[in-house]
């Protein structure tokens, strides 16, 4: 009898692009990543990593759609020998970023999991769609294969009914579906447990505040393993300030802006979304930029920094109150792994909580979960680096790892 099959192919599918990674899960090591960019038009970008043998190829040209883009992925990870119709692929795990109420946990692909993807469209219309055709072209592509969806929603389906509300009529909102979802779920996950590990107890006996601040900006409060809060509601655009986006503002600005303002609803989702946030505030969202400009005595740059830590300070707090107890603050994304001095205004005057950083700690740089609060403190204050990826793979090949999966029903 051959051994079972070992490798599974995280896939991200994008509006215009496809991230991808290629695990062997039985260390959990990467074989091959890539990224496809700019779907559709004439300068699209492949670039692929071989993990084993170190090479990297990239490629400039048209690739008409996500067909064409998972073909020329398939066609690169052949070229190492890694190719989809290997007998050592387990599984493809796929991002999918709304699952609503209805997905809790990571699950195999049928026709019926696909139709409720697709119902959950007017509530996710930027990214429900990419995430179905990347699925949908992985099955032509192998039809035989598990294919696993994994919500970015799922984790946050524990919140009680209090935090998950809105405080709006509630036949209104279940006519249109309006609740708290939250996102970045995977990420939130796999960092509450990894600081569960670092500080050497369960996910069950920690409670944790997890800090996921990227481009999009999320936090979470997370009890015993389970989400009981988080700051992204019925869309990525609630909560914290972000790249490009406002996080939480009075809804009467939305009136405002209309009424008095003159402009659209797709004028104002723009200005929200995409012109806000850091961005907005002082034209520049990469948190590296913008410490270079407050190290030059920049203002506008030094205001926006004060705004984004000023509401996540909030959060903070919001959360020590929600969990009553808390014992860590897991730092973790692209700005909460690498910006220090953004762990440290954040955590500044609080200790009357029970936070603190400490300066040298904060100070290091480095790819392991660690902690940056002093010796003895009563709450922990951790870096702990996120992987979605990773997360996406271990989710997708828990469930079909046995080889006793069923194929979803796609013919
Ligand atoms: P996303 O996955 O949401 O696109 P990431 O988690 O990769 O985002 O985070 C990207 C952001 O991280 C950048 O926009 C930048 O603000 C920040 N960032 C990355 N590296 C650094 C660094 N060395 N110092 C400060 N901020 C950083």
């Amino acid at each position: 009898m051959s051994p079972s099959p070992t490798r599974v192919l995280v896939l991200n599918s994008g509006s215009s692009s496809v991230k991808y990674q290629l695990l062997d899960m039985r260390d959990s090591s990467r074989l091959a990543v890539g990224l496809v960019e700019r779907i559709g038009e004439q300068t699209s970008r492949l670039k692929h990593t071989c993990l084993g043998s170190g090479d990297t190829r990239e490629a400039v040209g048209p690739i008409a759609d996500h067909e064409a883009a998972l073909k020329a992925v398939a066609e690169e990870l052949g070229r190492d020998g890694l190719g989809l119709d290997s007998p050592e692929l387990a599984a493809i795990g796929h991002r999918v970023v709304h699952g609503g109420m209805f997905f809790t946990e990571p699950t195999v692909i049928d026709d019926a999991v696909l139709a409720e993807i697709e119902r959950l469209i007017p509530v996710a219309p930027l990214h429900n769609p990419a995430n179905l055709t990347g699925i949908r072209t992985a099955q032509a592509l192998r039809p035989d294969l598990p294919q696993v969806a994994v919500f970015d929603t799922a984790f946050h389906t524990t919140m009680p009914e209090s935090a998950a509300r809105y405080a709006i009529d509630p036949r209104i909102a279940d006519r249109y579906r309006i609740r708290r979802y939250g996102f970045h779920g995977t990420s939130h996950a796999y960092v509450s447990r990894a600081t569960a590990r670092l500080l050497g107890k369960t996910p069950e006996e920690v409670n944790v505040i997890v800090l996921h601040l990227g481009n999009g900006a999320s936090a979470s409060a997370v009890q015993g393993g389970r989400c009981v809060d988080t700051s992204m509601g019925l869309t990525p655009l609630e909560g914290l300030v972000m790249g490009t986006r406002s996080g939480d503002l009075d809804p009467a600005v939305i009136f405002h802006l209309a009424r008095v303002g003159g402009m659209s609803m797709d004028e104002i989702d723009t200005l929200l979304n995409k012109r806000s946030g850091l961005f907005g505030l002082c034209g520049d969202n990469d948190m590296r930029e913008i410490r270079r400009r407050i190290d030059e005595g920049d203002a506008a740059a030094q205001l926006a920094f004060d705004i984004y830590v000023h509401r996540l300070k909030k959060y903070i707090g919001a959360y020590c109150a929600v969990l009553g107890r808390v014992d860590a603050v897991a730092f973790t994304a692209g700005v909460g792994e690498n910006a220090a001095p953004v762990r440290e205004a954040a955590v500044a005057g609080l200790e009357g909580l029970g936070l603190a950083v400490d300066p040298g700690l904060n100070a290091v740089r480095g790819d392991e979960p660690r902690l940056i609060s002093p010796a003895g403190a009563r709450v922990a204050v951790a870096v702990v680096p996120t992987d979605e990826e990773l997360e996406i793979a271990t989710q997708t090949y828990a469930l079909v790892g046995t080889g006793s999966a069923p194929v979803g029903n796609n013919s």
